[in-house]
């Protein structure tokens, strides 16, 4: 049995490798592959009767089949061992500091490209060539040279060779398969795929076109004693080596710069799969050497895997509290990115289309980070003969009613505004952590409330203190729960604006607007009052914002909303969250006007928010102080007139002691 699935194996990551290394084009995520490859590796451990040079775990790469020259490399370009968890790591390490207690390592990243090896004589790039199946490559050096941050020079006589890896940025990438996607092309499955696909275009003029890049980290004869002196000697001849390289004297310092890598990668502009850990000195390196396929004294860490392959089971519409109606697949649950996942979302109609998806397909899913999972391309090659293009519903799956797609818009939209959906999904909006943050009443509770006749607007919220009999008799609610729920809700009348501004709902006011909004009004009765001319006048509220903003306000419903949840006792006004200490100016509105000695604008606005206050810029009834330096203006007379305390800068100092 076992040795059947040996052979089996092998056949099929021949087959995995062909796809992946020469068409550039796989059909399985790198996790299924990386999973095949170690059953194969731990099989043929377990039966070396069965030894067979050609295994491909034997090999690097795949046998060159393109129409480049081929070239022979003078030293074979090896592939690297890898390990998944971080037990494993330290197990690679310990075999090393069992032999060199004071090892040190190199931790670098893992570029997601293709490797590269460079040939220099007499200072001239001569010779690039691709890794192939390890032993001879392909020669790529005209479109290798059109890769701007290669050095065509380099200061050094004879024979220089340095090894790297050709990427391609993710900003590239996405052009790329946008321009692809219009032309009727065939998207590339990953930046990897793309570079790959890239370099290995006849027409020099393409390869410059797709905004390939380097980075380099291996220099196979050098007269330095390390690794790293190598690398900063390359640096110093022009060659782009990634400054994020780190020396660790421990694997635990490694593993913590994993950890800290791992945090950030989805920011980097390129793709990285992993790390790559390595001996630092030469003399160590020499004496731990190499197998056939991978050196000894270097180990890539690879991050969890964040595609996976699945089956769609279904494909159906979700309705958001604007009425947007957002296709999501359901497939066979996955691990993806640690997690355990079975829903991705598919944008929007276009998406669907655009990519072919249908129910039944076998699909690639991705999760990036904190990103929604999405589906990202489907498996022609596999797909069954009983599939159909999926059509997209022309009314709302929850009301029924007709669903619209407005012009230049990719998104279609209920257009029933008392659509169930729009409703729970408003108010679970309202009640969310970054609105009004009422623990205990998220979308579930919402839409069970709201089924049983308990919640049908925002404001019903406040009144559900006095359906106590009602809600203990809905299942799994008890007192406890109901306590609970009540005092979030008592508790978050007292909200600073920028909460409720956001937990309404207005079109194109997210959090942040929000915020803008309420420091710049202060108080809900000066926004519902402001003019559009006004509202795009302040920072980061654009023409279209505006007109949102006033549409929301001179809406009937919307007006009594705003007036019944000032009724049941809402704060409607801005409050200074930045301290809890009492001071002087503790939630205290103050101008600044004329030129202070001490402090400059900006840094006078700061101290007082520090101190509680509410900073404004224009003087009213409301105000509690104005704060006037040298040459006062207006607002310096109409505070007097208004009867406002007005403060000298020196008065504002002692006022601080
Ligand atoms: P690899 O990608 O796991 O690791 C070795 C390579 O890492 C090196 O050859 C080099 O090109 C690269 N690298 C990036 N940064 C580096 C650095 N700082 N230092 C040293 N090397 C660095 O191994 P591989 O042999 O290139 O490819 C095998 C992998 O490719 C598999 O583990 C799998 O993930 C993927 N693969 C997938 C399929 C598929 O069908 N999905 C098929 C074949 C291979």
């Amino acid at each position: 049995m076992e040795k059947e699935r040996i052979l089996e194996l092998r056949k099929l990551i021949d087959r995995y490798n062909y796809e992946y290394h020469v068409l550039d084009k796989p059909t399985i995520p790198d996790a299924e592959y990386d999973a095949l490859f170690d059953e194969l590796l731990k099989l043929e451990e377990k039966h070396p009767e069965m030894d067979d040079p050609a295994s491909p775990t034997k090999h690097v790469g795949y046998e060159v089949q393109s129409v480049f020259n081929k070239v022979r490399h003078d030293r074979p370009l090896l592939s690297l061992g890898d390990v998944f968890s971080y037990d494993e790591l330290r197990a690679w390490a310990q075999k090393i500091t069992d032999v060199y207690p004071e090892v040190e390592f190199i931790v670098e990243y893992k570029i997601d490209g293709l490797a590269m090896c460079l040939v220099y004589e007499d200072g001239l790039l001569r010779l690039a060539a691709t890794r192939g199946d390890g032993t001879v490559g392909e020669d790529v050096t005209a479109n290798v040279k059109t890769i701007h941050s290669i050095p065509l020079h380099i200061p050094v006589s004879g024979r220089y060779d340095i090894r790297g890896e050709v990427y391609m940025p993710k900003k590239s990438f996405e052009k790329l398969n946008a321009e692809r996607l219009a032309n009727g092309e065939e998207e590339f499955a990953n930046p990897r795929n793309a570079a790959a696909g890239s370099i290995r275009q006849l027409d020099s003029k393409i390869a410059a076109s797709r905004g390939l890049n380097a980075f380099w980290y291996h220099i196979p004869d050098d007269e330095e004693a390390t690794h790293y002196d190598s690398l900063m000697k390359a640096k110093s001849y022009g060659f782009r080596v990634n400054d994020t390289l780190k020396k660790c004297s421990s694997i635990e310092e490694v593993i913590e710069h994993i950890e800290a890598t791992a945090a950030i990668r989805h920011d980097l502009p390129y793709e990285i799969d992993g790390m790559v850990i390595k001996v630092n000195s030469y003399a160590q390196q020499r004496e731990l050497g190499f197998t056939s396929r991978i050196p000894r004294w270097a180990i890539a860490y690879k991050f969890p895997a964040e595609e996976a392959r699945t089956v769609v089971e279904d494909i159906f519409i979700t309705v958001g509290r604007t009425g947007k109606c957002t296709p999501n697949a359901r497939f066979k649950p996955v691990k993806l990115a640690g997690t355990t996942v079975g829903f991705a979302t598919l944008h929007n109609e276009d998406f669907i289309h655009d990519k072919d998806i249908r129910i039944g397909d076998t699909v690639f899913v991705r999760k990036a980070g904190d990103i929604i999972p999405e589906v990202i391309r489907s498996v022609k090659e596999e797909r069954g003969e009983n599939t159909v293009p999926y059509i997209f519903p022309s009314v709302c799956p929850v009301c029924g009613s007709h669903i619209s797609r407005y012009e230049g818009e990719a998104a279609h939209y209920c257009v029933n505004s008392d659509c169930p959906a729009k409703v729970v999904a408003s108010i679970a909006h309202f009640a969310s952590r970054n609105a009004m943050d009422i623990d205990g009443l998220g979308e579930k509770k919402v839409e069970s409330f709201y089924n049983n006749g308990l919640l049908k607007c925002v404001e019903d919220i406040y009144d559900l203190k006095d359906k106590k009999d009602e809600i203990l008799s809905i299942e799994k609610f008890g007192l406890k729960s109901f306590n609970n729920l009540v005092a979030a809700i008592e508790n978050s009348k007292t909200n600073s604006l920028e909460r409720l501004i956001n937990g309404l709902g207005i079109r194109q006011v997210g959090e942040k607007a929000a915020k803008v909004l309420a420091e710049h009004f202060l108080d809900m009765d000066s926004l519902s009052a402001a003019g559009e001319e006004e509202l795009s006048s302040i920072r980061d509220i654009g023409a279209v914002t505006a007109q949102t903003i006033r549409e929301f306000f001179e809406d009937d419903n919307n007006k009594r909303m705003i007036e019944s949840l000032k009724e049941h006792g809402l704060n409607m006004e801005y409050r200074n969250t930045r301290t809890a200490a009492e001071t002087p100016f503790s939630q205290k509105r103050v101008v600044l006007t004329g030129s202070l000695q001490s402090y400059t604008r900006q840094e006078a606005t700061a101290l007082l928010e520090d101190l509680g206050a509410i900073v404004s810029s224009s003087v009213s009834g409301n105000t509690d102080f104005v704060i006037y330096g040298a040459d006062p203006g207006s607002k310096y007379n109409k505070a007097r007139d208004l009867g406002v305390t007005c403060l000298s800068e020196d008065e504002f100092r002692d006022m601080l002691k």
